[in-house]
C-alpha cells in the first residue's frame, strides 16, 4: 500500500479526534481499527464527557444526535451514602458510537482514507525509527507506511508494547496504577431515575476497592451503571457488581440490559514520554486518563489535538525528529499532565483510605464541596483548606490523618512543580524521570 504522511494505528476516541484534525488539515491520512463500522467506539465506558472537552480539542458543538443526556452535576455519595457531596458542571452523556461516526465520516470528507475489521500486528521499524505499521485484514495481510505513526490502540497498546525497551515512549505500566472496570446499560422497565441530570459516584472500599461505582442516567428511563476496582487486587469487576445490582435499592425496580461488559484502564500519571522515533502515542496507549475518577475520553481528545498540531508544525519546518515532535509532551504535561500527575498522588491516598476514614472526611467536610471540583480538576488542595484542617484535625484529634494529608498536598504540589518543568528537549528525559521516581518513592515510603 501507498505512503502516507501520517498512519493512525485505532480509531477509538483519541484516533479518530486526531484523523479528524490531521484530515483538516490536509494530510494524506489513513485510520486502521480491527472493529467494523457499526462498532466504532464501542469499547465499554461510562459515557460521561465534560463540556469543555470538546471546546479545549478543537471540535465543533455536538450534534443532538451525540448527546444522549445532559449533566449539570456529579453527586459523590461517602461510604454508606451518609454524606453526598454536590458538584455542579457541564457535561454529557455520549453516544459513542454516533460520536465516532460523526467525526469519522466528517474525515473521510476531508479526504481522510479508513481501513476498518483489519488487525494491526505490529509496527514496522527500520534503521531505529517506527515507518509504518503491518496489519492484517479480510483481504490478507498489509503494510502502511507513514511519516508518523499515531499509536491509539488504547490499553491494548499494540505497537507501543512491542518498541525497543530502551525508548522512553515503551515504558508498561504496573496492575496498581491499572483499573479494571465492568459496566451495564439497563432500561427500566416502570421506573423513572430522579434528576437524570445529575451523574452519580458512590465510594464504597469494600465493594469497589481502590475505585468506585457509578450510576450515569443516560435518559430518565435508562442508565451506564459500573464498579470499577484496582486490577492489581485481583478483583472481579463483574462479581461486585452482581452483588451490588442484588443488594441496592437503585436496582430493586424492574429492568433489561441492553449493553453488558468490562475493561481495563490506566489509571495514573501520563506516560514520561509520547514521543518516540517516527511514532507518538495517544489517549488510553498513553496513560493520558484522569487518575482520579477515570475519566479518558476528554483527554484522549486533547491529546490527540496537540499532536495534530505538532506535527503540522514539524512537517512544515521539515522535520520529524523526536526533537521537533518533543514539543506534543511539553505542551501536554504542563498544560495537563501536571495536574494529573497531582490527582495521581491524590489517587494513590485514596486508595489507602478505609471506609471510616473516607466517611469521616467527608462528613467533616475536611475539604469542603465547593473545593472538591478545584481540587479534582487543578490537581490542588488549596492552602485555605490545609489552614482549615490545622484547626479542625488538631480539634478533633486526628494528628495522623492530619499529617497525611499535609503530606498529600506537599507531594501534589511538588509533582506538578516537576511535571510544569518537563524538559524542553529529549536530553533532559533521564534526569526528569530519575526525580520523578525519587518523589514517588518518598511519598510511597511517607504514606506507609
Ligand atoms: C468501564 C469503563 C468506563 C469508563 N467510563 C468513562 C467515562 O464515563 N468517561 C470517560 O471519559 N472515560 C471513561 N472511561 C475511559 C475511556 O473509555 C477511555 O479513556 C477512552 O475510550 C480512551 O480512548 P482511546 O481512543 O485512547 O482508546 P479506546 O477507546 O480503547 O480505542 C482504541 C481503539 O483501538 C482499536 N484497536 C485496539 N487494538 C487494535 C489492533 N490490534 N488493531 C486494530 N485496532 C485496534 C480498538 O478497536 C479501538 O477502537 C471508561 C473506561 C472503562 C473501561
Amino acid at each position: 500500500m501507498g505512503e502516507y504522511d501520517v498512519v493512525v494505528a485505532g480509531l477509538g476516541p483519541a484516533g479518530t479526534v486526531a484523523l479528524w484534525h490531521l484530515a483538516r488539515r490536509g494530510f494524506r491520512v489513513i485510520g486502521v481499527d480491527m472493529r467494523g463500522p457499526g462498532t466504532l467506539w464501542g469499547k465499554p465506558c461510562g459515557d460521561a464527557l465534560g463540556a469543555h472537552h470538546v471546546r479545549e480539542a478543537g471540535l465543533p458543538p455536538l450534534p443532538s444526535a451525540v448527546v444522549k443526556n445532559r449533566v449539570e452535576a456529579i453527586d459523590v455519595y461517602s461510604p454508606g451514602e451518609k454524606v453526598r457531596y454536590r458538584v455542579r458542571g457541564e457535561g454529557y452523556i455520549i453516544d459513542r458510537e454516533a460520536m465516532g461516526k460523526w467525526l469519522l465520516e466528517d474525515a473521510v470528507n476531508h479526504g481522510a482514507e479508513v481501513l476498518l475489521s483489519t488487525h494491526i500486528v505490529a509496527p514496522l521499524i527500520e534503521k531505529g525509527r517506527v515507518v509504518g505499521v503491518r496489519a492484517r485484514g479480510g483481504g490478507g495481510p498489509v503494510e502502511l507506511r507513514g511519516r508518523l505513526v499515531v499509536e491509539a490502540t488504547g490499553f491494548t497498546r499494540v505497537l507501543r508494547s512491542k518498541l525497543p525497551g530502551e525508548w522512553p515512549i515503551a515504558e508498561d505500566i504496573s496492575s496498581e496504577d491499572t483499573n479494571i472496570a465492568y459496566r451495564e446499560v439497563i432500561v427500566y422497565e416502570d421506573y423513572e431515575v430522579e434528576e437524570p441530570s445529575v451523574i452519580r459516584i458512590y465510594i464504597d472500599q469494600e465493594l469497589a476497592p481502590g475505585g468506585y461505582w457509578w450510576f450515569f442516567p443516560e435518559s430518565p428511563t435508562s442508565v451506564n451503571a459500573g464498579v470499577g476496582v484496582q486490577a492489581s487486587l485481583g478483583i472481579n469487576p463483574r462479581e461486585r457488581y452482581q452483588r451490588l445490582v442484588k443488594t441496592h435499592r437503585l436496582f430493586s425496580r424492574r429492568f433489561h440490559v441492553a449493553k453488558a461488559a468490562g475493561a481495563p484502564l490506566p489509571t495514573r500519571r501520563p506516560s514520561n514520554s509520547m514521543v518516540g522515533p517516527g511514532i507518538v502515542a495517544i489517549g488510553d496507549a498513553a496513560y493520558t486518563v484522569n487518575p482520579l475518577h477515570g475519566g479518558g475520553m476528554g483527554y484522549a481528545f486533547r491529546a490527540a489535538y496537540i499532536a495534530a498540531r505538532v506535527f503540522e508544525e514539524a512537517y512544515e519546518a521539515g522535520d520529524i525528529s523526536v526533537e521537533a515532535l518533543w514539543r506534543l509532551n511539553v505542551e501536554y504535561m504542563r498544560a495537563i499532565g501536571a495536574r494529573q500527575a497531582a490527582l495521581d498522588v491524590f489517587r494513590i491516598f485514596l486508595q489507602r483510605l478505609s471506609n471510616s476514614d473516607i466517611s469521616y472526611g467527608m462528613e467533616k467536610r475536611l475539604i469542603p464541596e465547593q473545593d472538591i471540583y478545584y481540587t479534582s480538576s487543578e490537581g490542588d488542595i488549596s492552602v485555605s483548606v490545609i489552614e482549615k484542617l490545622n484547626i479542625i484535625l488538631r480539634g478533633l484529634r486526628r494528628p495522623s490523618l492530619l499529617a497525611r494529608l499535609k503530606t498529600v498536598a506537599h507531594y501534589m504540589k511538588l509533582v506538578k512543580k516537576h511535571y510544569n518543568a518537563y524538559p524542553d528537549t529529549p536530553a533532559g528525559l533521564k534526569s526528569w524521570v530519575r526525580r520523578l521516581e525519587e518523589i514517588y518513592a518518598e511519598y510511597r515510603s511517607k504514606l506507609g
